[in-house]
């Protein structure tokens, strides 16, 4: 039997999304970003073994890595790194610095899903082929710094 709101058509579908509370939209988006979010949770856990700490932070986790492993990987310019829902930092000082553009990253994952990988590394790709700087001209990572600055009124 068909639904007479239109539930079993796309656009009843964008209808009902448009009236789900904020978490359902959160569950529907941290599915179609679980492929990284498990990744990150992997890593997470090694870092966390590894003498690091977890927190969750506005729906993020957060993973901090020890003193010992923020040594290593803060020589090669590490700071952070996004992974689906999960934010890996050399410190919580770099977190707190960072948060605003690694949860903007958290978001693109929400959005785009598991074509987020291949298409931020095919934009790096072709700034690269271009001349560009795939990581600075990366219109993902410009996207992110945009969210680190307060917006106009
Ligand atoms: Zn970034």
């Amino acid at each position: 039997m068909r639904d007479p709101q239109g539930v079993f058509t796309w656009r009843g579908i964008a209808h009902r999304m448009a009236q789900c509370p904020r978490i359902a939209r959160n569950l529907v988006g941290a599915g179609w970003a679980a492929p990284y979010t498990v990744i990150g949770l992997l890593l997470g856990a090694l870092v966390w073994c590894a003498g690091g700490r977890m927190r969750r932070v506005a729906g993020v986790c957060e993973v901090v890595c020890s003193p010992t492993l923020a040594a290593w990987l803060g020589r090669s310019g590490f700071a952070a790194v996004t992974l689906g829902q999960v934010v890996i930092g050399i410190s919580a000082c770099e977190l707190d610095r960072l948060r605003l553009h690694e949860h903007a990253h958290v978001r693109q994952y929400l959005a785009w899903g598991p074509f987020f990988g291949p298409a931020y590394l095919g934009c790096a790709l072709w700034l690269w082929l271009r001349g560009g700087q795939p990581h600075q001209d990366n219109p993902f990572e410009r996207a992110a710094r945009a969210a680190e600055r307060p917006r106009d009124a």
